[in-house]
């Protein structure tokens, strides 16, 4: 019997007890616990209008002050305690994940761990794409599997008025080609599609990363925290997404019938890579929801639309071992029920055009 298993009281229900094995817990829908998003920091450089208005995240906005990050030492605890939990894979994210300072070195202990059933921990990393370029080949030498980089224009004026930053598309498909250079692949562009934005974008997307090993992946526009000015006429489904890259390109499902993850994906008749589609507000896949995410403050949060966490900090004192913290977090995980894009319609919200209040998407990752 391992540490874990003598720490569970006797009477835990079979299905919720942590195995030595590594066998995850399972929370009330049935659902395991296999993969962490982990935030390392709440800032952004960017301030993308459906996720850090800059009306809303301005000059004055109350970040998280640098000490009230986890540190390096704490990150790696948790993370440790998620493996012990059967936690695989782990994503960094943030806010923008590359703004945090000697962030390789976090990257190097992260890479060294190894999940409950003995193999590495799969490491990968979402970021805006502005750094990439700088940093891809120290990440990937510390360890790092791969990235997926958010993308959401071809043309400047369009990308500029997504991403409210004065900067140029090259930067980010720099980083992109020096990321495929140094083998952080395969790499996954992920693009939000708002009505009225950028729905011109869409075909010259597919179009510049047809054929290149990298894989675009479309995201409907979500009602998170932060997005202040979603309103539902406002999204483009996945499915009419798919039928405007179908009218240039013919796509075959590759899995047909059966979501995996979060995406849905086809492949290029051609055989010249793969197009995924996130439907997360026209098909939701909270059915299949396995991720915890911990904030950048060390909030554990069931849910993307979760509007409070569990704190975890007291956990991840010298006090406390992985141990410890992995059974906290087991036993929030098999309470779990949370499945709010399937009820989105029937949420109460605060007014007319308010959205539920849930954590903000920069603080918690996407
Ligand atoms: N800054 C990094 C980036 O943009 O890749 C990592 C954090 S960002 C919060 C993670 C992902 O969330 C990005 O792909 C972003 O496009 C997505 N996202 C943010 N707000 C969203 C929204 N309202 N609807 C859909 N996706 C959103
Ligand atoms: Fe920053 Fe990413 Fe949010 Fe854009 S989506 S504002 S890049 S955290
Ligand atoms: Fe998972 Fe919550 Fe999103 Fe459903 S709404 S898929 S439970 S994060």
């Amino acid at each position: 019997m391992n540490i874990i298993d003598q720490l569970i009281p006797a009477d835990t229900a079979p299905g919720h007890r942590i195995s030595g094995g590594g066998a995850p817990p399972v929370d009330r829908l049935n659902r395991p616990l296999r993969d962490l998003r982990l935030s390392v920091i709440d800032q952004c450089n960017f301030r993308c209008t459906y996720c850090m208005p800059r009306d809303t995240f301005g000059a004055d906005y109350p970040f998280l002050p640098s000490s009230e990050r986890l540190s390096f030492e704490q990150i790696v605890k948790l993370a440790k305690a998620f493996a012990l939990l059967g936690v695989e894979k782990i994503r960094i994210t943030g806010g923008e994940p590359l703004l945090r300072r000697g962030l390789e070195s976090l990257v190097e202990q992260l890479a060294k761990l190894t999940t409950a059933s003995g193999k590495p921990m799969e490491l990968a990393l979402t970021t805006n794409g502005s750094l990439l370029a700088a940093k891809a080949r120290s990440l990937r030498d510390a360890g790092l599997d791969r990235v997926t980089v958010s993308l959401d224009a071809v043309d400047d004026a369009v990308f500029r008025q997504m991403s409210d930053v004065d900067m140029p598309v090259s930067r980010i498909l720099e980083g992109i080609e020096t990321a495929r250079a140094v083998g952080l692949a395969p790499i996954k562009v992920n693009v939000v599609i708002e009505r009225g934005v950028n729905e011109s974008q869409i075909l010259p997307l597919v179009r510049l990363f047809k054929g290149s090993g990298v894989a675009v992946r479309f995201i409907e526009y979500m009602d998170v925290g932060g997005a202040g000015g979603w309103s539902n006429t406002k999204v483009i489904t996945a499915r009419e997404t798919r039928e405007i890259i179908e009218s240039e390109f013919p796509l075959i499902p590759i899995v047909m019938g059966q979501q995996m993850g979060t995406a849905v994906n086809y492949r290029h008749t051609d055989g010249a890579g793969e197009v995924g589609f996130i439907g997360s507000v026209s098909q939701p896949f909270c059915g299949s929801c396995s991720r915890a995410r911990v904030s950048a403050d060390g909030q554990f949060y069931s849910c993307l639309f979760a509007t409070h966490g569990t704190d975890l900090r007291p956990w991840l004192t010298d006090a406390a071992s992985a141990e410890q913290l992995a059974l906290t977090v087991h036993s929030r995980w098999i309470q779990r029920d949370d499945r709010y894009s399937e009820l989105r319609s029937t949420q109460r919200r605060p007014g007319p055009g308010k959205l539920y209040p849930t954590v903000r998407m920069s603080l918690v990752g996407g």
